[in-house]
């Protein structure tokens, strides 16, 4: 296959969007392949190579329901039938394996609060991490930073663990209606209209953090030029092109998760 063909066959140009499936099965069937295919892609970093981090799909009829990786599951090793339907009350009701308590005392809050939000993905990061020790928001000092501005609280929390879920609405609290949350102490969380924004968003963060990091006292730009830029970089469209630059560049074949 050449790569023209190949580009053809994934479907991806700059004019690219998302595509709303016409049917609640295909709806599915696409989210918990980012799922997956998001897993694969943490996994491409290293990320979560000690089992911390998760990522969640509402699903599309059973809007109180989300997918995720069923707990033990490899990141890298993600398929969709690796993953597992857990209801409200934190129940597997369909998939063979446990959910990571974790992922729902953080989750399942978070997608009970906000209607809109149908991917969430957090996990250590070696930039993410380090950066939310200062319990603050990400200050505008990179473009990636900018997917952000308005968009982000900072859980000041001194839960390093979720173990219940009123910790986990006290996130979605801090969350409010932006994308990112800096869990203080701990790591970041994104949020998309998509699970793929939620990622590729995730990565901006993760980006965002690291100009921090090695630059802690960098320039700010003014919320004018921050607000004159956010409609290309912060918009939901954004994310999802991030992400599917991430699948091209970091899983070498998209259809391995099935
Ligand atoms: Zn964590």
């Amino acid at each position: 296959m050449t790569v023209t063909d190949n580009r053809k066959h994934r479907g991806f140009t700059l004019s690219s969007q998302p595509l709303t499936p016409s049917d609640p099965h295909t709806d599915r069937l696409l989210r918990k392949r980012e799922v997956a295919l998001g897993y694969r892609i943490m996994d491409s970093w290293g990320w979560g190579a000690d089992g911390s981090g998760h990522i969640t799909a509402r699903d599309p009829e059973r809007l109180d329901c989300f997918w995720s990786l069923g707990y033990g599951v490899a990141f890298g090793e993600a398929t969709i039938d690796d993953l597992v339907l857990v209801d409200d009350t934190g129940h597997v009701i369909e998939g063979s394996y446990d959910i990571n308590p974790a992922a729902f005392y953080i989750h399942a809050p978070i997608h009970a609060s906000r209607d809109d939000v149908i991917g969430a993905i957090h996990t250590h990061t070696p930039y993410g991490t380090p950066f939310s020790a200062l319990a603050v928001p990400l200050p505008m000092t990179s473009q990636e930073a900018v997917a952000f501005h308005g968009r982000q609280g900072v859980f000041t929390g001194e839960e390093v663990g979720v173990s219940d879920l009123e910790t986990g609405q006290r996130i979605a609290d801090a969350l409010g209606l932006g994308r990112l949350v800096i869990l203080a102490n701990h790591g970041l969380l994104t949020v998309g209209t998509t699970v793929a924004s939620a990622i590729g968003f995730y990565l901006n963060a993760e980006r965002a953090a690291e100009v921090c990091v090695k630059v802690p006292h960098g320039r700010e730009i003014s919320s004018e030029a921050a607000d004159a830029v956010h409609p290309s970089v912060g918009a939901e469209n954004h994310g999802w092109h991030v992400f599917q630059w991430l699948v091209r560049s970091r899983v070498s074949d998209p259809t391995v998760v099935g």
